[in-house]
Order: structure tokens, then C-alpha cells, then sequence
């Protein structure tokens, strides 16, 4: 019997806001001592009052609007009721029927695929627990209850591991564009949760549903559901009946585990939050906040393939990485003045050596674009300098070092280090004699029909002339005197 999967995933990400949802104590997840930022409202002392902060709904809006979402005109807040140490009020303060966000949908980068989106909704984190087993106490910390907590829902729309990944990176880079979180999966800033069932091709009826929760990296929600389809499957091919439960992921074993049986769903008592009026979303505010959505990742590489021409795996790199992207705009600006041929291999050109020479020195330092000396005036007037063949690529690499080092413009240091390519043929024979004289033995191997004897003479002549003369012209040299 052959089986498909079901998947949608729930993810929770905290929101980068100054003030926590409902007070004034501040949202700093990156805070060491516990429970300093918080206050009577957010420990749920009797007698105090929410008051919503706006910046969290319009986070929410923004989140939205990028994902084509309608958002609600009318939004609101629900208690949430249930008991756990680290939720001081007993219940969290929720929205059940009206979220922020209705519908929507997210586009997977590679397959295309469209991964519709149930609904985005705003809520406050809880505090944290820190057990210490050994001597039989828990600790609670509220520096984290009542942050913006916003929790967007899936439809199951998934099939395997990879592809919820996908997805899931996908949110993650849009959240990161749209600066609403950092959505650092190590620091818990975003969660995620898989629903996974499993059902004969072709049938109508649905699987049982099992839940997969803490997958807290990417590789973890690929993992968890692949392992999870294939334990399934087996189950199934035993003839026996998946019961419907909650799993955790170990990391280390590599397997899901039974955290609890599900015996029916969760009866929340959700009911309207008496302290917090229905939230009008306003129209005027709407607009306001859509026209300051910047260029979403979706829309970026749309536009990298038809302006420039870069390939997938280029653009990929740039999508991820928007200094570098900027980067390499602003390099291409610089190229404005050549006409339509020339630019265009220019810019070619510039992908090549910012993704490549470029990129794999930032990574040698683990640095970014702007802590670099290099500006896009200089890497624009080295890439000319490259295609007007000024200079080697073979220099071009000393070039670029040097800036790198120095900051100077690259005409100043070919200049100074005397690396314009050389026309004199006869300076470079003068070269490929001495290089022939002096590696018999690589000589006799390329009479003997040894090509890559032929390449090691070619390198040693361009390290004799320090990359100034053409590999074509001492290549062409070389055969001659070697003949
Ligand atoms: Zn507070």
C-alpha cells in the first residue's frame, strides 16, 4: 500500500518590539537576570489592566500584507485558560475567532509550490521554566511573559520534510526582511510545530493526526518529519492503527518521541477578554503600513533573474545575504555610462567576482560588506579594468587583495605594484626561455605528450611575469618555443 503525507505546520515567532504586549516592561530576550522586566500587569496581579500595544498589531498587519492575507477589520482578544507554572494570570491572552489575519499564502522558492496560510494571530509568550532535578526545584523566570507572541497556522499543504523546511525558511528570511523578528531559532525566537498524517493514495478520509513539537532549527523540522512519515509508514504496513499523540524530537537519537496521548482536544474554556475591547484595524493605518513594505524575497529574485540575468544559485546567495546584494547593485550602478552589450557582461562579470573572490574573502573573515574597505566604486573600476584587459584575471586576484588590505582605488595599486597586462611579446619570451631553461624535466614530460607538464610551465612563466602577461599569449608562446 502506498501512502501520502500531510503536513502543516504551526509557528510561533516573537516579535522585536520595544514594550511587551500588554505593559510597558521591556521585551529583551537577550536579558540575563530574571524576572527584572516585569511588572503587575504582565505576573498577573489582581486588579490591573491590559493595554495593547500597537506596534505588535501592526507587526501582525505587516506579516499580512506580505503574505496576501486579509486582514480583519475588526480584531479580537480572547482568554485562553489553562494552568502551568510559567503562566501567572492562568490564562493567556489570545485571539480565537477574529485573528488579525485571515487566509494568505507563502510561495516555496524552488518548486514554486504555494503553501496556503490558515490564519496569523496575535498573543503573549509565557515565562520560562529552568528545573534543577538534582535538587528538586523548578525556577521560574517572567522576563518573557506577556511578549508579542505571534503564531501563524498552515493549511496542510506540506508532503515531506523538505518541503516544510522550505517553507519554513522561506518565513523565516520574510520575517527577517520585514525586521518584525529575528526569529533565531536557538533563542526559541521562533518555534515550530509540525501536524502530520498519513493516508492511502487516493483515499478520501483522512489519517490520524500526530503532533511534532520543539523542532527548533530547519534541519529539525526536515528530520523530525521524515522520521516521523517513516515510523508512520511502518505502522501502517503492520496493519496497525496510528493513535493520535504529541511528539518531541530528539536531536541526538534522531527520533521522535511519544510525549503524551491525546485522549480528545484540549478544552481551553476560550472566551472574550473582558479587560480588552474588539481592536478596529483601520483602514487609513492599512494602507499606511503597506506602502512601507520593503522589497519582499520573493519579489527580489523576480526582479535579480530579469534585470540581470543571474543564475538560480546566485541569486539564492544574494536573497539571503542583503548587504551583499546591495552590494552588488550598487556595483552595477556604477557600471551606468557603457552601453547596453558591455554592461551586461560587466555585470556578469561582477556576479562572478563578488560571489566568488569577493564573498570568499568576507567568509575568510567572517566579515560583512559594510565592514570592509572595499567600496563599489573601486570593485567596479577593478571589474573594468578586468574586462578593458588592463590586467589578468590572474592579477585581478592581487588586485582585489590589496584593496581589500588597503582600501586603495585598484588603478593606484596597478600602478604602483606594475601589474598592467604586458603586450610586449618580446619581454615575455625573454620569460617562457628562462621558465623552459630551468624545467628540463617538465619539458622532456610535454615532449612525451604530457599536457599537464604544459600547465606547470604555464604557471611558472605567469608567476615569473606576476600575472601581467595573458594566459593565451604565453600559452601560444610557450608551444611555439617548445616546437
Ligand atoms: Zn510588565
Amino acid at each position: 500500500m502506498k501512502y501520502e503525507s500531510i503536513i502543516g505546520l504551526e509557528v510561533h515567532i516573537e516579535l522585536k518590539t520595544k514594550t511587551k504586549m500588554f505593559c510597558a516592561c521591556k521585551n529583551d530576550p537577550d536579558e540575563r537576570h530574571p524576572n527584572v522586566n516585569i511588572c503587575p500587569i504582565c505576573t498577573g496581579q489582581p486588579g490591573t489592566l491590559p493595554v495593547i500595544n500597537r506596534s505588535a498589531v501592526n507587526a501582525v498587519i505587516k506579516v499580512g500584507l506580505a503574505l496576501k492575507s486579509k486582514i480583519n477589520e475588526i480584531t479580537k482578544w480572547d482568554r485562553k485558560n489553562y494552568f502551568y507554572p510559567d503562566l501567572p494570570k492562568g490564562y493567556q491572552i489570545s485571539q480565537y475567532d477574529y485573528p488579525i489575519c485571515l487566509g494568505g499564502e507563502l510561495t516555496i522558492p524552488n518548486s514554486a509550490k504555494k503553501i496556503s496560510i490558515t490564519r496569523v494571530h496575535l498573543e503573549e509568550d509565557t515565562g520560562r521554566l529552568a528545573h534543577f532535578g538534582h535538587i528538586g526545584h523548578s525556577l521560574v523566570d517572567f522576563n518573557r511573559a506577556g511578549v508579542p507572541l505571534m503564531e501563524l497556522v498552515t493549511e496542510p499543504d506540506m508532503t515531506s520534510g523538505e518541503e516544510a523546511g522550505a517553507f519554513a525558511q522561506e518565513l523565516h528570511l520574510l520575517l527577517r526582511y520585514l525586521g518584525v523578528s529575528d526569529a533565531d531559532m536557538e533563542k526559541g525566537q521562533m518555534r515550530i510545530e509540525a501536524n502530520l498524517s498519513l493516508k492511502s493514495v487516493g483515499a478520501k478520509e483522512l489519517g490520524v493526526k500526530v503532533e511534532v513539537k520543539n523542532l527548533n532549527s530547519f534541519k529539525a523540522v526536515r528530520d523530525a518529519i521524515d522520521y516521523e512519515i517513516k515510523r508512520q509508514t511502518g505502522i501502517l504496513e503492520n496493519g496497525e492503527k496510528i493513535i493520535q499523540q504529541t511528539r518531541g524530537w530528539n536531536e541526538t537519537k534522531g527520533e521522535t518521541v511519544l510525549q503524551r496521548i491525546k485522549e480528545e482536544s484540549h478544552d481551553y474554556r476560550y472566551f472574550p477578554e473582558p479587560d480588552l475591547p474588539p481592536l478596529n484595524t483601520n483602514m487609513e493605518m492599512i494602507k499606511e503600513i503597506e506602502t512601507g513594505l520593503p522589497e519582499l524575497p520573493g519579489d527580489k529574485r523576480k526582479r535579480l533573474k530579469s534585470e540581470y540575468g543571474l543564475a538560480d544559485e546566485q541569486i539564492n546567495i544574494l536573497v539571503n545575504n542583503e548587504k551583499l546584494a546591495g552590494f552588488f547593485e550598487d556595483v552595477v550602478s556604477e557600471l551606468q555610462e557603457l552601453e547596453i552589450g558591455e554592461k551586461k557582461q560587466l555585470t556578469t562579470l561582477s556576479a562572478n567576482y563578488i560571489l566568488g573572490d569577493f564573498l570568499g574573502l568576507l567568509n575568510e573573515a567572517s566579515a560583512e560588506v559594510d565592514d570592509v574597505k572595499i567600496d563599489a566604486e573601486n570593485f567596479a573600476e577593478l571589474m573594468s579594468l578586468i574586462h578593458k584587459g588592463t590586467i589578468t584575471t590572474r592579477a585581478a586576484k592581487d588586485v582585489l587583495k590589496e584593496m581589500w588590505a588597503t582600501g586603495k582605488d585598484p588603478n593606484t595599486i596597478v600602478g604602483e605594484k606594475d601589474l598592467r597586462q604586458t603586450q610586449d611579446t618580446g619581454e615575455i619570451e625573454k620569460a617562457v626561455s628562462k621558465v623552459i631553461s630551468e624545467n628540463q624535466t617538465a619539458v622532456a614530460d610535454y615532449k612525451k605528450g604530457k599536457e599537464i607538464a604544459l600547465q606547470f610551465l604555464l604557471g611558472q612563466v605567469m608567476a615569473a611575469t606576476r600575472g601581467k602577461a595573458s594566459p593565451e599569449i604565453i600559452a601560444e608562446i610557450l608551444k611555439r618555443l617548445l616546437n
